[in-house]
């Protein structure tokens, strides 16, 4: 018999409602064990779908198909095609972005990202990792890449009962890959680097920064030098500053690598900096803010308004007038009205007069799906001083 799991009515409604997971405290009964694909089975028996299935995650359930169609190869190959083909249309420029972006390409907790020639692929659930050597063989067959690394040193697959590990799945994928994105290039390390080695997601933010950029400019958070160098050809001088030494002597390299003569990388506490430059009395005229998650679950919410507030606050007042703030927040648990309002409260702490120019999001090549919010995670606001 074909492995299954009977859902709860509200587990059905939540499917219905467009969401691909279901909870394990909305099944009701299961046949099947950890990773299979399991027929999911509504009341009266009727058959909702195919989903994959977790022994372990509350996420017991994450849908594939809906109704009576099979996930086999030509699944998995069609899938994975229909990703590829859609990032093909939207004309990026740059030889580094995302592929497959799990739930919001209907392949949930599948990651696949492109590095030029190598494509690194991250697992975030058992049923992703039993079908791994299907996924691989379709992406060898479809792309041809010289190389698929899998970066499955993720925390989030613990909760799976998954190992961490990165392992070379095809061909060869070296230390240092150049890429390109617009004007600027990188050399990427897809073993080490954070994420699967950049942050793609913000790739056009950076591109819709750079209108904006002039003057002075202060990067927090810069990691590899992204927003900094983007926005570097456009201001007289740029401080890109980051807590990690590693982070810092990659913004180093790349600098180098890129011939940027006005862009200096500093080790430090953008907390800490801010308030430093702020004493200092300090002016910037642009202004980036790419913190990393401080929300990383409802219980941390309140502290993470707090965070954002303190950084957007002493931004602000640093800020020249006419000047711009390019701020984010990659926390899905603070949605786009809490961080809107965060910048305005920051705002009338500052005693300044702030417009909104743009509400950006991440990139195109990581769409949202609509009726799984958790697909939304980054906001970016690009806000100018008026006085
Ligand atoms: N802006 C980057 C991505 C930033 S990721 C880009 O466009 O690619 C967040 C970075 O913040 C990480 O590199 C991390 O090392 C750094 N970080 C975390 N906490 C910090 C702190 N308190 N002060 C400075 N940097 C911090």
């Amino acid at each position: 018999m074909e492995p299954r799991a009977v859902v709860t009515p509200r587990g059905e409604d939540r499917i219905a409602g467009g969401h691909l997971w279901v909870y394990r405290s909305d099944v009701a009964d299961v046949q099947a064990s950890g990773g299979e694909v399991v027929a999911v089975v509504g009341a009266r028996r009727r058959l909702i779908g195919r989903a994959l299935y977790s022994d372990r995650s509350q996420i017991a359930l994450r849908l594939l198909v809906h109704g009576d169609r099979p996930v086999d190869a030509a699944f998995w190959r069609a899938r994975l095609e229909a990703a590829i083909r859609f990032r093909e249309g939207l004309g990026i420029d740059a030889t580094a972005y995302r592929l497959v972006h799990g739930e919001g390409d209907l392949l949930p907790s599948l990651i696949v990202d492109r590095y030029g020639e190598h494509l690194v692929v991250q697992s975030l659930s058992q049923g992703i990792e039993r079908a791994l050597p299907e996924i691989t063989a379709a992406l060898v067959e479809h792309l041809a890449p010289a190389g698929i690394l899998a970066r499955n040193d993720v925390k989030v697959r613990a909760l799976e009962g998954l190992g961490q590990e990165v392992a070379l799945l095809h061909g060869a994928v070296p230390p240092a890959i150049p890429v390109r994105e617009g004007p600027i290039e990188y050399e990427v390390d897809p073993w080490t680097g954070q994420k699967t080695g950049l942050f793609l997601d913000q790739r056009e933010n950076r591109a819709a920064g750079a209108s904006y950029a002039r003057g002075r400019l202060f990067d927090g958070f810069s990691y590899n030098g992204g927003f900094a160098m983007r926005l570097a050809a456009s201001c007289d001088q740029v401080v890109a500053a980051d807590i990690s030494a590693d982070a810092v002597a990659r913004i180093e390299a790349n600098v180098r690598r890129n011939g940027l003569t006005n862009v200096r990388a500093i080790e430090a506490n953008v907390f800490d900096e801010l308030r430093r430059l702020e004493r200092e009395r300090e002016r910037f005229d642009t202004i980036v803010l790419d913190p990393p998650a401080f929300a990383k679950n409802k219980a941390s919410i309140e502290r993470a308004l707090a965070g954002y507030r303190e950084i957007n606050l002493r931004a602000l007042r640093i800020l020249s007038p006419g000047g711009c703030l390019i701020t984010c927040s990659c926390s899905y648990h603070v949605d786009e009205a809490a961080f809107a309002q965060v910048i305005y409260e920051a705002a009338i702490d500052a005693g300044v007069h702030v417009g909104v120019v743009e509400k950006r999001m991440q990139g195109r090549d990581h769409p949202v799906l609509l009726g799984v919010p958790e697909t939304y995670y980054l906001k970016c606001l690009i806000v100018r001083r008026i006085e």
